[in-house]
């Protein structure tokens, strides 16, 4: 039997930016679908950790708590980052810290599917959201007044506005003919957690090196999560290794600053490029998260970005006039407008210290370790860059 549902949005993509984006619009009243293609996130029974690890900026930790998914995580799973070091290739060194800017924490670290989890066990307690997952999109089509979203079970969905936060790869983006602008980093992110001789003590570290940029964030007591951004070749040398082994070549490039290191999740790997949708809006179209802008992770900025998205797009639809349908183009383009800077900014200055810290030209070490060592003794300097970081 074939259903027809009609809805003021329709979602697709329920990973953390979807899933927010459905929370926050539905505390407006707005009646809404999400449709996930993946089954719906569950917690493993073990106590194993999730190698996909995000650092959350302090905004947008108060962002998801204001849309109960903070506190539903295991909290004790979370770290705060309350400093972060920052090393380039002739031990110039930049420091900030949480007592310095004078605030509880610079960001939190938190696993992907603890956060995921705590989203979707919210979005089951709204009445304003109906999930369909898993399910499989099969044809997307735009009418004067509608959208119309066919699954492959012949649930037929309407809505006024489609949002598109199904990831870098958006099927809802190509079905809207919305191409892309992309530059691959030619690099891969090779993430794993491991257990430390010494606890982090909620210090971030990262370390600008030859062969890319390595980062270590703090998880609860003696453990840590990696993230190498590194050339294809290196990156496959390190899936490689052995745990032994790779434990001591992470330890090594880190100074062994926290002891000896042991694997606790296996390592993976995920390609890195720089993304653009053409546009992040259409008439009844809205793209938020991966779907419209990917972001290299050196600055670990990308799901922060996604949720920025959220909010734009969540005080667009929320100041409209009553009158004004929420998929209306004009005020679409407001949102898109309110988008354009924090993007931009944040994909220039993750491209420019990737090329920066990348460049083998005469000179350019030397400008990396001036520019490191100015920006540490300039306390206004560190204050502004903490301040931006931190929305
Ligand atoms: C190595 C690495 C490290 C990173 N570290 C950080 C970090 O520390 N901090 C940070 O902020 N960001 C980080 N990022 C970026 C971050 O992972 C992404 O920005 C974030 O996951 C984007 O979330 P999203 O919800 O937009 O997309 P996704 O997480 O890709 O979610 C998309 C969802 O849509 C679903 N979907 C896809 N197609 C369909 C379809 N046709 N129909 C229905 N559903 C569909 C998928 O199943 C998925 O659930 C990192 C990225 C990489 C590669």
């Amino acid at each position: 039997m074939s259903l027809n549902r009609d809805y003021d949005i329709i979602v697709v993509g329920g990973g953390l930016v979807g899933a927010a984006t459905a929370l926050a619009l539905a505390r407006h009243g707005l009646k809404i679908a999400l449709v996930e293609a993946s089954p719906e996130p569950s917690l493993p029974q073990d106590e194993s950790w999730d190698s996909r690890i995000y650092a959350i900026s302090p905004g947008n930790m108060r962002f998801l708590d204001s849309l109960g998914a903070w506190r539903t995580q295991e909290l004790s799973r979370v770290a705060p980052i309350e400093a972060m070091q920052i090393w380039g290739d002739e031990h110039a060194e930049l420091e900030f810290s949480a007592y310095e800017a004078s605030v509880p924490a610079l960001g939190y670290i938190v696993e992907s599917r603890q956060l995921q989890h705590a989203l979707w066990t919210q979005m089951r307690q709204i009445s304003e959201i109906e999930l369909f997952c898993p399910a499989h999109c099969v044809s997307l089509t735009w009418e004067t007044s509608c959208a119309r979203l066919a699954l492959s079970d012949g649930t037929s969905l309407s809505a006024r506005l489609i949002v598109g936060a199904d990831g870098g790869n958006s099927w809802v983006r190509t079905q809207a003919g919305v191409g892309v602008n992309t530059r691959d980093y030619g690099q891969l992110g090779v993430v794993a957690n491991f257990a430390t001789g010494m606890p982090p003590r909620n210090i971030a570290r990262q370390w600008f090196r030859k062969d890319g940029v390595l980062a270590w964030l703090p998880l609860p007591e003696n453990r840590m999560s990696m993230v190498w951004s590194t050339d294809p070749a290196h990156a496959r040398k390190l899936l490689a290794m052995s745990p032994t082994e790779l434990g001591a070549t992470v330890a090594a490039a880190g100074g062994n600053l926290l002891g000896p290191l042991s694997l606790i999740t296996p390592a993976a790997a995920f390609p890195l490029r720089l993304q653009n949708a053409e546009v992040m809006v259409k008439p009844r179209l809205a793209l938020v998260g991966d779907a419209a802008h990917l972001v290299h992770p050196l600055a670990g900025q990308g799901v922060n970005l996604g949720f920025h998205d959220v909010i734009g797009l969540e005080e667009t639809l929320n100041n409209r006039n009553v009158q004004v349908d929420v998929g209306d183009y004009a005020l679409l383009r407001r949102y898109e407008r309110s988008r354009k800077m924090d993007i931009y900014a944040m994909q220039i200055t993750t491209t420019g210290l990737h090329a920066l810290f990348g460049s083998d030209l005469p000179g350019a070490g030397r400008l990396r370790n001036l520019g490191m060592t100015f920006t540490n003794r300039q306390q206004w300097l560190k204050r502004r860059l903490m301040a931006h970081a931190m929305i």
